[in-house]
């Protein structure tokens, strides 16, 4: 069963992305890059490479709905004559336009975010959705954890591993524990927990954090020998990287409780200090740090939260 990567150039900040195809029947393509012709030709030219075009595409699996990642899905779909395609039910990014937006939106109010700052994010959003069409539900077959994805010679099993976004999936071949990891795993930085709705309650905020080691620490009990990420090299050795993962996530924490202030911010105002000149998209990910992290210290009891005027304020302990 070959596993061939296939680098798509990406308007985005991040660079390239990785998509992965496997040669074998049923064809299948893993995340598809985003909706740009460049995209589009840099994928041709790759599948053309190993002797395929897009109407040989059977499945189209998706490791989570980040328009880097799914952009083409849809268009992959209709012109491979109805592949299908395989997302997991908790990623509601693009499977189904968005209708996560507007909770996100609640969130960010509760998370601080003054109004100015959210119509500036408001605006960023609606930039980055021209790079992938929506998907129906009725298109979408969902990915179920342990599930098999059979090919003539062997089989894919996918492993559920959210954090990164809620829905977000890895895939295991077993024969030699290669993993393609999607946005889970990335060699050269620490992958950023979004600020997520829970997709059982969307009013909640999803514990991307706290999910998000305890993906890693699944991926390492495969011990895998590789893992293919949907960004940058693939990673040899794992157990190195997720010892650094684990150091830099600490590390963040640390430095976050510092910034917690005895009479009490938000996660905007922490994250405006750790990261005071970030700009625009890099605003949202810090805000999105913020809010994981300090989720996660005031789960451990590290810090305070108290909920104003519809808003968390996070306080120090040892005020
Ligand atoms: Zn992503
Ligand atoms: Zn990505």
């Amino acid at each position: 069963m070959k596993i061939i990567p296939i680098s798509l150039p990406t308007p985005f900040y991040i660079g390239p992305v990785n998509v992965y195809l496997i040669a074998e029947d049923p064809i299948t393509i893993i995340d598809t890059g985003p909706k740009t012709p460049e995209a589009t030709q840099a994928l041709r030219d790759g599948l053309r490479k190993a002797g395929f075009t897009v109407g040989d595409i059977r499945r189209i699996v998706l490791t989570h709905a980040h328009e880097d990642h799914c952009g083409l899905a849809r268009a992959l779909r209709d012109e491979a004559k109805d592949a299908e395609v395989f997302v997991h039910d908790w990623e509601t990014g693009h499977r189904a336009g968005r209708l996560e937006h507007e909770e996100s939106l609640r969130l960010l109010v509760r998370a601080g975010v003054p109004p100015d700052e959210l119509q500036l994010m408001r605006k960023l959003y609606d930039d980055v959705r021209q790079y992938a069409d929506s998907l129906d539900e009725e298109h979408c077959t969902p990915l179920q954890d342990e599930a098999e994805l059979e090919f003539e010679t062997g089989s894919l099993r996918v492993i559920h591993t959210p954090g990164h976004t809620p829905g977000s999936c890895s895939f295991i071949r077993e024969a030699d524990r290669t993993i393609i990891a999607g946005d889970c795993v990335l060699k050269r930085v620490t992958p950023n927990p979004i600020l997520s709705p829970d997709p059982i309650d969307p009013t909640r905020r999803f514990r991307s954090l706290a999910e998000y080691l305890v993906s890693l620490a699944r991926v390492r009990s495969f011990s895998p020998t590789l893992i293919l990420g949907g960004h940058g090299d693939p990673v040899h050795d794992y157990e190195e990287l997720f010892n650094r993962y684990i150091r830099a996530i600490r590390e963040r924490q640390t430095q976050i409780i510092r910034l917690v202030p005895g009479d009490g911010a938000t996660a905007w105002e922490v994250s405006r200090q750790m990261f005071p000149d970030a700009d625009d998209v890099h605003r949202f990910l810090a805000v999105s740090e913020a809010v994981a992290h300090l989720d996660q210290a005031h789960t451990e009891g590290k810090i305070a939260l108290e909920i104003s005027e519809g808003r968390d304020f996070y306080r120090a302990l040892s005020a």
